[in-house]
């Protein structure tokens, strides 16, 4: 079969999702691949490259969906990209099939099916092919050089001729893929690094890290712990002494970095607008929540605004796409990692194995019917 990527058609998205690599890797499984022409300029990939890969660049959209069997992408398809599905074609990328229903109904009855990225169960077998991860991870690290891009000052601190340079606070809110991603880069910067969780098994994690785990005076443990390693939304009175303790860090630290989501949700509001006001200027804030509504009050989604008191809000939601080289290549290795579990005789044959617990979790539409949600995970 034919593996092919298109370029993609979100405004400033830069990602692709089969770089000259992957397609190599794609080839050992025994599959031929196509791109669009131009669908790895913005990442990096040229044309060129992909040939010099052994893959055939196609000149339009129109003839690669036509021509490939597998169409591995990024973002979820657009209407018009659906319409080219037909029965017996695969789409494979992100999806977010229950806020996009529409599509899904579409796709459904082109025939088709659609893997969707976001729906690969988290467990251990299935990491290699956990897109959020690997996305979350680059928006993590890229928090923070988008942080000290804004911060007029040294992370680490310094002793030099010139003066006494005390280190950066950083704060991060939210302790998952992409706060522990954020922790890592900002304490190798030299900052001095606390962070929060509603999951009290994560303050292990964040202080092996070197950064100081903020413990809430709370009878119980931190509250706000849910099934499957998320979070639930914290009881009123957890709620307030987590904003109590906000409060009293805000006009100490630099920099903070807030990542807190709970699935299905809308972001929970944690840095209120009086912690803004009372924080330094030129302090800076970076709410990698801002596409699910943001946990700063002040936060405008794809904008970086400017409080009164001189603090810098960024609410950027395509943290992943400003490291398109990066980020391609990992979500790149993600889909060729699904492909091979595809792809059980590495004979360039698609298995759509529904029995198998990863492949069916992530199959949204199959043979005519839409297969989401998928059923209960069985006891492991
Ligand atoms: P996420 O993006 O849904 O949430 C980010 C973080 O925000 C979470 O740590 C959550 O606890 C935290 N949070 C929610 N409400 C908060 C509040 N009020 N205050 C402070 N923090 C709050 O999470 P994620 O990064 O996708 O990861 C979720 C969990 O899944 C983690 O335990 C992670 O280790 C686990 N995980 C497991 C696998 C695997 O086994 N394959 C893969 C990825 C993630």
């Amino acid at each position: 079969l034919k593996i092919g990527s298109p370029k993609e058609l979100y405004a400033g998205e830069a990602r692709v999702a089969m770089t000259p690599d992957s397609a190599q890797a794609l080839q050992k499984l025994g599959y031929e691949c196509v791109v669009e022409a131009g669908a790895g300029k913005a990442a990096g990939f040229s044309d060129d490259a992909y040939r010099a890969a052994g893959v055939t660049v196609l000149n339009t959209a129109t003839e690669l969906y036509a021509s490939a069997d597998v169409i591995a992408k990024v973002r979820p398809p657009e209407a018009s990209e659906v319409e080219h599905l037909t029965p017996g074609k695969t789409l494979i990328s992100f999806f977010y099939p229950a806020q996009n229903k529409d599509l899904l109904e579409q796709a459904k009855n082109k025939g088709a099916a659609v893997i969707a990225m976001d729906m690969v169960p988290r467990i251990s077998r299935a990491q290699k092919m956990d897109a959020l991860s690997s996305m979350a991870n680059i928006a993590g690290y890229r928090a923070v050089i988008e942080a000290g891009n804004n911060f007029g000052r040294f992370f680490t601190g310094q002793v030099t001729a010139a003066g006494k340079v005390p280190p950066a606070k950083v704060l991060v809110i939210g302790a998952g893929v992409a706060g522990l991603a954020a922790i890592g880069t900002a304490t190798s910067l030299g900052a001095i690094v606390y962070a929060f969780d509603v999951r009290p098994e994560v303050a292990e994690q964040i202080e092996s890290m070197g950064a100081s785990f903020v413990y809430l005076e709370f009878e119980a443990t931190q509250d706000g712990a849910a099934t499957g390693g998320y979070a639930a939304p914290s009881s009123p009175e957890f709620r307030e002494k987590q904003l109590a303790k906000f409060r009293e860090l805000a006009p100490e630290m630099d920099i903070v970095i807030t990542t807190a989501l709970i699935p299905g949700r809308d972001a929970p509001k944690l840095w209120l607008a009086d912690m803004v006001a009372s924080m330094k200027p030129g302090s800076v804030i970076v709410d990698l929540a801002a596409e699910r509504g943001g946990n700063c009050d002040l936060t405008v989604a794809d904008q970086r605004v400017v409080s009164d008191n001189g603090v810098i809000v960024v609410g950027y939601t395509d943290f992943p796409s400003r490291m398109a080289a990066q980020s391609s290549t990992l979500y790149s290795n993600n889909i060729r990692h699904m492909l091979a579990d595809l792809t059980p005789a590495k004979d360039g044959k698609l298995v759509h194995n529904m029995e198998d617990d990863v492949i069916r979790g992530a199959t949204v539409t199959f043979e005519g019917a839409i297969t989401f949600p998928p059923p209960p995970p069985k006891v492991q």
